[in-house]
């Protein structure tokens, strides 16, 4: 199944291409917004399968009518160095453990828009986000994927300056500027992939490819990602987790690129979506 917020509310896109308000369809059984929906995962799912209304035309909503599917989530997880063609172009050798960090809530944003540059490197990284759906803790890999909700299309926007400040490095704070964690499209449950555990993702700026993978390249894969996570914290529905981009950054390019004011970022994963936005300057 697939499911979005458009015009603020929790919908599901049916196989015809249509929208269902499932607030309306359930007579209020469901709130409106989506990050309440994960509380009640299994119930939602359940309740989807007796909707039999036609719906609206997905054509009739305009993209900006799109809202991040997973608003408020109560973790962030982030995964650094997960791609070894991307871990080899930022001159790290493949991790044998996940490094993890967060983005900061503020800085999740709609899969339509405007993304505000800020000074310094701001560079790209399309990645697969995975949202969680039952409570996961001391999971096993093969239970993994029965712990999320549903995968949808992000961007780890990471200005590159900041997140080198310091006698550390400071991912955390330089991935997390306001705009610079968009997901969406939509969230698409992991049952509507033959294998999801390998999709293409990538991004283009100004129709040039940038980035271009598969999943299944990841050095850690998501049921690995949830077993390391959830031995140590709890996962709780509508956490949200960032799996880490495939090589083509601008940070590895030669010579280097980032990001400028007029720059269209488009960000894919075939089967899930893309998300679109404009750069602008900051003030
Ligand atoms: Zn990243």
């Amino acid at each position: 199944m697939r499911f979005a917020t458009i015009s603020g509310r929790l919908s599901l896109i049916t196989t015809s291409e249509t929208v269902i308000d499932l607030t309306r369809a359930s007579r209020g059984r469901f709130g409106p917004d989506i990050q309440d929906a994960y509380e009640r995962w299994d119930e939602l799912l359940e309740f989807c399968t007796t909707v039999t209304e036609a719906g609206i035309p997905l054509s009739d909503f305009p993209t900006t009518e799109f809202g991040n599917p997973a608003p408020r989530p109560r973790q962030v997880f982030a995964i650094g160095l997960n791609y070894a063609d991307h871990a080899a172009e930022s001159s790290f050798a493949v991790p044998e453990e996940p490094p993890v960090f967060t983005k900061f809530a503020t800085s999740l944003a709609d899969p339509y828009g405007t993304i505000t540059l800020v000074p310094g490197k701001v560079d790209w990284e399309v990645e697969l986000v995975v949202v969680i759906g039952r409570p996961a803790h001391h999971i096993a890999a093969p239970d993994a994927w029965r712990h999320v909700a549903g995968v949808a299309v992000g961007q780890d926007i990471s200005e590159r300056v900041r997140q080198q400040v310091g006698p550390a490095p400071q991912f955390s704070m330089g991935k997390s500027f306001p705009g610079f964690g968009p997901i969406g499209p939509m969230l698409v449950t992991p049952d509507e992939f033959d294998d999801p555990d390998d999709l293409e993702l990538g991004c283009l700026i100004n129709d040039e490819q940038m980035q271009q993978g598969r999943t299944a390249d990841m050095v850690f894969p998501v049921p690995e990602l949830i077993a390391r996570l959830s031995a140590i914290t709890p996962l709780l529905p509508g956490d949200v987790i960032f799996t880490g981009t495939p090589a083509g950054v601008g940070l590895g390019r030669t010579p280097q690129r980032f990001l400028s004011p007029g720059d269209e970022l488009v960000s894919y994963v075939r089967g899930i979506g893309e998300m679109r936005h404009l750069m602008v300057a900051g003030h």
